[in-house]
């Protein structure tokens, strides 16, 4: 397949077989699982505001449903590949199975950079989308969400493309929508704040009161980073590092992030924040802190910053930020940093997007509290369980979150059975 040869691909193939190799994983669920169900390739073309037309490259993975209808995010993003998508789409399978949702894994693509586009065009480029992809997504299908470069906007334009093409309204096609089409209060916030309910059972696990004297440094300030930020604030840790696209900032004693949000909102990027001072994002991720999260993109921690990392736990907030040769060097500092993977780190969105699917197929909603509490408990849950697997087989961190999810999968599999 086309997605074979891309290197972010090759990536999650090379950690699968690890994995299933841990696990000693039938071949023949092994043959199946390493490749994805089924890739969707379209070019999209736009009128843009000056008259011209540009097309686009978009895809969409989808890469198992045998526990539940795909799931998985569309990313807007200059520099996206089918092989990122399809590494994604796997990621997410096992993300769904960690968690222990009714769900699989897909995830959708488009070579755009959205900051470069008016509303108009991303709103044109959105519903063109939509309606190539109409076969392929539904509630029980395929259900999309945001990503990087798209939001509840881009989720509320891709409902009401797909409802018009259908003929009446439906919310379930998609999550991470806004409020008023049926979204879930909690989803905007999440991700960030699971990857501070994951933080929390790790401290716990390596005895660390988490307030105070806990320095925290966060890369990417969107929704994952400055959610995740304010969780952590809230708690009483100190926020000494951010950044975002612009570089990366330090603030010794701790950044007010309401502060930063709303420099952000008002200027677009932290450019010229100047409540800290300006340091690189190597300086952000090999930082003097306690606790680490990687919230941008991939590709992050190599071999370098790995080896200079000095915190005790590192949440990975974005998806894929190690590489492999950085994951090589983690694997041989675990007794110092506990590494708290993606696919566990970041699983609350995903959750609470399971929440949303859930309340919209019911027509009937729950409150905040409620989903916040749901989250915590099955963050917590799934924590523990990738612990225990951990500690069992004595294998790294990401190896036994990735155990925990294959091998719901692989039982699904089994229990279906292959057809025909
Ligand atoms: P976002 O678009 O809201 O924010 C991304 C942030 O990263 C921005 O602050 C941006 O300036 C910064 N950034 C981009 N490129 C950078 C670079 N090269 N160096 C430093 N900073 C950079 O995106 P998001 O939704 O917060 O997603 C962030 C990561 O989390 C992605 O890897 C995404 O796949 C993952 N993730 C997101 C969700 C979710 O619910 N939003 C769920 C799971 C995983």
């Amino acid at each position: 397949m086309e997605w074979d040869n891309d290197p972010i691909y090759q990536m999650a193939q090379r950690q699968f077989d690890e994995v299933a190799d841990a696990m000693s994983l039938d071949r023949n669920l092994a043959n199946r699982l390493r490749e994805p169900d089924r890739g969707i390739l379209i070019s999209v073309p736009i009128r843009m505001e000056d008259g011209n037309v540009k097309v686009f490259d978009a895809y969409r993975v989808q890469h198992n449903d045998t526990r539940g209808p795909y799931k998985g995010g569309i990313r807007y993003a200059p520099d996206v590949t089918l092989g990122e998508v399809a590494a994604l789409s796997m990621w997410m399978t096992w993300k769904c199975a960690i968690m222990n949702l009714p769900l699989g894994g897909a995830k959708g693509g488009v070579r755009i950079d959205p900051t470069k586009h008016s509303r108009l065009e991303l709103q044109r480029l959105t519903r063109r989308y939509t309606s190539e992809m109409v076969g392929f997504i539904g509630p029980q299908q395929d259900i999309p969400a945001p990503d990087m470069g798209t939001n509840e906007q881009t989720m509320a334009w891709v409902m009401d493309t797909y409802s018009q093409l259908k003929g009446y309204a439906i919310p379930g096609v998609v999550t991470g929508k806004p409020i008023a089409i049926g979204g879930s209060l909690g989803r905007t916030e999440a991700t960030g704040r699971g990857v501070v309910y994951t933080v929390m059972e790790a401290a716990k696990h390596l005895n660390i009161t988490l307030g105070e004297s806990t320095k925290v440094a966060i890369q990417g300030f969107g929704n994952v980073g400055s959610h995740a930020a304010l969780k952590f604030e809230k708690l009483g840790c100190k926020v000494t590092h951010i950044s975002d696209v612009s570089g990366g900032y330090v603030n010794t004693k701790g950044f007010n992030i309401q502060h930063a949000l709303d420099y952000v909102e008002k200027n677009k990027s932290l450019k010229g924040y100047t409540e800290g001072d300006s340091i690189s994002q190597k300086d952000v991720l090999t930082a003097p802190a306690d606790i680490v999260v990687p919230a941008a993109t991939g590709h992050q921690i190599d071999e370098k910053v790995a080896a200079q990392l000095k915190c005790r736990i590192l949440a990975e907030g974005a998806n894929g930020p190690t590489t492999t040769e950085g994951d090589r060097v983690l694997k041989e500092r675990q007794k110092d940093i506990l590494v708290i993977p993606d696919v566990l780190a970041n699983a609350g969105g995903v959750t609470v997007s399971y929440f949303e699917w859930v309340q919209g197929l019911q027509n009937f909603f729950w409150s905040a509290k409620e989903i916040n509490r749901e989250l915590a408990k099955l963050m917590t849950k799934a924590f523990e369980e990738v612990m225990e697997t951990q500690k069992k087989h004595k294998v790294f961190m990401r190896t036994a979150a990735q155990m925990v999810g294959i091998e719901r999968v692989a039982k699904a599999m089994l229990a279906r059975g292959l057809y025909p």
